[in-house]
């Protein structure tokens, strides 16, 4: 996902390049605001975390691009391009390092396993929807 800080920031085209430019092949995309049941699905993992209200609060503030992305050791590769959770420690030239401000705007979401991606790719399109 590009979360609504870098949509709302004009950032959307740059990003969308930096992951191109990695490798990563694009098999789906939409362009969608997601409301606080939608996100709170999304992030049910981290419903007990002290950042969830702030987290939902701000993933629904505005439109977001939610993406499938195909790539040999995909999930690795796009936390490496990301870089850090908090853009402050992200390597200098990463998507977070060049486009985020805050631990929470921070830019992007990245699946942290095959097996998460399966489930929020299914959460976002349909067998429909992908090329
Ligand atoms: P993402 O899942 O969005 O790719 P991540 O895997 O790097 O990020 P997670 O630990 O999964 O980090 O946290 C999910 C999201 O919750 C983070 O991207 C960030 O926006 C927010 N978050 C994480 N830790 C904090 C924190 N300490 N304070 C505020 N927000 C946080
Ligand atoms: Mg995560």
């Amino acid at each position: 996902m590009i979360k609504p800080d870098a949509v709302a920031n004009g950032h959307i085209g740059a990003i969308l390049n930096d992951i191109i430019a990695g490798g990563f092949k694009i098999v789906a995309m939409k362009y969608i605001q997601l409301n606080e049941e939608t996100a709170g699905n999304f992030y049910g993992v981290h419903r007990e975390r002290p950042f969830y209200g702030e987290l939902v609060r701000f993933m629904t503030s505005g439109p977001i691009v939610a993406a499938i992305l195909e790539k040999e050791n995909a999930v690795e590769d796009f936390r490496t391009l990301i870089g850090a959770t908090d853009p402050s420690k992200a390597v200098e030239g990463t998507i977070r390092n060049k486009y985020a401000k805050s631990i929470d705007a921070n830019a992007v979401h990245g699946s942290d396993s095959d097996e998460n991606a399966a489930i929020e790719g299914n959460f976002f399109f349909s067998m429909f929807e992908r090329f």
